[in-house]
């Protein structure tokens, strides 16, 4: 039999990858980690972490404007893009050496380089071939931009966290997570900001009165939404870009963000010298512990797919490394009741089933919805509205459902889904204080 260097080599050091390498080590097996780029992956590099500080540094704005209404007299707020880079930058900088040290802790090797399947059990990087018991495929995902004339001149997120400045007039092209997040970033931070999407619908998937909400607060904030319209062509001229839209008319804008979709990130990989099935979308297929058809290939995160968010990562990259190296026992994650926020302003915070996947599956359903104007923005003088929403299916009173558009939902869902896991009844709900 072959000699193996290690019993877990995983391909990628990012949120599955290192949170499975650590626990790996911990049962005891021998660990390597390869990274092509920086430790920590999208999530602390171009994701998570530099979003939610550019997110932060955006709400500045709107909490000068309520201050006054709180008795501050504040001068005219500047804000300075650069030097919100820098010490976003290093804040990232710090964090990727947090990852190093917890790794070299833990007692898993770190390798430096692009790795390649080159078999069942092999992988090459830096022209070295390395054995392993076990392979685990973490290597994340990718922006997807549309094939159009000119789409060289746009950016994707991986982008905009790196822009030398802040652009004066912006379009962000699509209705998802990243889209809603980066047209309230642009815009908190001063730049003329147009959401400019496909559909008349923002965040498909989750309950349709979110993205309803969620439109109506970002337009009266002074986003300008552009419903039904796509980019056909783009050309660099002096002035800007020029933006050729479907409907005909043309914007010229300094910056133009594609945030529509991400991809799995695969290409190059050698799947087929190791002979890793995907399916028609590009991920890999893996069964509910995370193996792919090659017995001895693993596989979690956004490149197989299911649900692209960090903690979900995390979840199954545990899951994995206690099936292959302890006792077993810990099973995929519930995907249904993984609470999401999104980090756009107003923040949209939601858990469990949306009111249209509610009545298909339940059939008869109670919905209990309300829209207020909280005490801070009344005397703030901001217009926006709180919106909340419960699901409950009418059978057995319980709750299936929790969403929420205002500032906070992020957080207040964590609590919401310990409550829809243990299966709380609308009862429980009001019985509690
Ligand atoms: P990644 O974190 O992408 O890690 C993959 C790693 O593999 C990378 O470091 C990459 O360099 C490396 N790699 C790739 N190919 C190779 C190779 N051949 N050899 C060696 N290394 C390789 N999720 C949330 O839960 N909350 C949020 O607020 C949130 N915000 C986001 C904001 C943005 C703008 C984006 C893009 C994503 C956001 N996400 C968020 C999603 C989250 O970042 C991902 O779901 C998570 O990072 C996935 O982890 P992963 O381990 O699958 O992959
Ligand atoms: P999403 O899948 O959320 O949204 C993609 C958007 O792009 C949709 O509105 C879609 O429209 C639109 N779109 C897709 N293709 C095209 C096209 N060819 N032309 C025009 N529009 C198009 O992807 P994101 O890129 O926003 O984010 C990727 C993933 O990253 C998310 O799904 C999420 O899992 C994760 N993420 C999580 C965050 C968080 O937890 N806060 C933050 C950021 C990302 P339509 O609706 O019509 O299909």
């Amino acid at each position: 039999m072959q000699q193996q260097d290690f019993d877990f080599l995983v391909i990628g050091g990012g949120s599955g990858g290192v949170r499975a390498s650590r626990v790996a080590a911990s049962l005891g097996a021998r660990v390597a980690v390869v990274e092509s780029a920086q430790l920590g992956g999208t999530c602390v590099n171009v994701g998570c972490i530099p979003k939610k500080l550019l997110s932060h540094a955006a709400h500045f704005s709107q909490l000068a404007e309520e201050a006054k209404g709180f008795g501050w007299q504040l001068d005219k707020p500047q804000f300075d893009w650069p030097t919100l880079i820098a010490n976003k930058d290093r804040e990232i900088e710090r964090l990727n050496g947090v990852y190093a040290k917890m790794l070299a802790g833990a007692g898993v090797n770190v390798i430096q380089g692009r790795a390649t399947l080159s078999g069942p059990n092999s992988v090459l990087v830096n022209g070295q071939t390395l054995h392993a018991r076990h392979i685990l495929i973490a290597t994340g995902g990718t922006p997807s931009l549309p094939d159009i004339p000119g789409v060289e001149h746009a950016i994707s997120s991986n982008e905009a966290f790196h822009l030398k400045e802040l652009p004066r007039r912006v379009v962000v092209v699509g209705g998802g997570y990243i889209a809603v997040e980066f047209a309230s970033i642009f815009h908190g931070l001063g730049a003329e900001t147009t959401l400019l999407h496909r559909s008349q619908q923002l965040l498909r998937g989750f309950d349709a009165d979110l993205g309803l909400h969620l439109a109506q607060e970002m337009a009266h904030q002074g986003v300008a939404m552009r419903w039904r319209e796509e980019i056909q062509a783009i050309e660099k001229q002096a002035d800007g870009l020029h933006l050729q839209l479907k409907s005909g008319e043309q914007l010229v804008v300094d910056c133009v963000m594609y945030a529509t979709g991400r991809v799995p990130l695969t290409a190059g990989l050698g799947l087929e010298a190791a002979g890793v099935k995907t399916n028609d979308k590009g991920a890999i297929e893996v069964d509910s512990h995370f193996t792919t058809n090659v017995p001895s290939i693993h596989a979690v995160g956004d490149v197989i797919d299911r649900m692209a968010l960090t903690p979900v990562a995390l979840a199954e990259g545990t899951v994995v490394a206690h099936h292959l190296f302890g006792q077993g026992g810990k099973s995929a994650p519930d995907y249904e009741l993984v609470p999401t926020a999104v980090f756009s302003h107003p923040q949209v915070g939601t858990v469990g089933l949306s009111e249209e996947a509610a009545r298909q599956r339940f059939g008869a359903v109670q919905i209990f919805q309300s829209s207020f104007r909280p005490l801070s923005n009344r005397m703030g003088g901001e217009p926006e509205n709180v919106f909340l929403k419960l699901i409950v299916s009418k059978a057995d009173q319980r709750v299936r459902g929790v969403h929420m558009v205002g500032e906070g939902a992020g957080e207040l869902m964590q609590g919401f889904a310990v409550a829809l896991q243990c299966g709380a009844t609308k009862q429980q709900f009001d019985a509690t204080i």
